[in-house]
């Protein structure tokens, strides 16, 4: 979980979500990457998902041995799930963590606004986060406004660090983890 900070992170709550998804008045639209399934609310939703989303800092040499750079991205689509595969991959090369067979759901909300409200449906609670990943729904939930590179990273090192590990580390130590994956992510 990436908390709302003025510069501190502070540990993530271990969540545990037993119930149906209830929040969804707008119909999502869903594109899959080779590490993630993407859902989002709008064609133009997912511009803004796109411009947001920035990997040109990640290393060139890191892209050119996962990407075929002969292949040209021009649909917004096919870069957005481009960036999403890079910055996933560069999580488990920062982890150092490959666990198999993971696709990764993320379903991203228009603001912040309707991310605190499913998290009430879901909690019962007030969120304190941009973002938060449950392991049981294997999906990372976040909203277009504060979507970015750093925040993508830190739940994608959550979601490999719940799938890497057959006892879980304690929760502190998850969170170092995932901290360590957005703060290298541009190494
Ligand atoms: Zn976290």
């Amino acid at each position: 979980m990436l908390k709302l900070r003025i510069g501190i992170l502070s540990s993530c709550l271990l969540l545990c979500w037993c119930g149906s998804f209830g929040w969804a008045a707008q119909k999502w639209k869903k594109i899959n990457s080779e590490y993630c399934e993407i859902y989002f609310l709008s064609y133009s939703e997912l511009k803004k998902i796109n411009s947001n989303v920035d990997v040109s800092s990640i290393s060139l040499d890191f892209k050119k041995k996962i990407i075929n750079s002969k292949i040209k991205t021009k649909s917004i689509s096919e870069k957005v799930k481009r960036k999403f595969d890079i910055i996933f991959r560069k999580a488990e090369e920062i982890l150092n963590m490959y666990p198999r067979g993971i696709n990764v759901k993320i379903r991203i909300y228009l603001n912040q606004k309707q991310l605190n409200r499913v998290y009430r449906k879901m909690f019962k609670g007030e969120n304190k986060a941009l973002s938060f990943y449950i392991y049981k729904t294997n999906t990372i939930y976040i909203s277009t406004e504060h979507i970015s590179e750093g925040v993508l990273a830190h739940e994608m090192g959550h979601c490999i660090i719940d799938h890497y590990f057959v006892i879980l580390p304690p929760r502190n130590v998850q969170e170092i983890l995932a901290i360590y994956v957005d703060t290298h992510l541009k190494d």
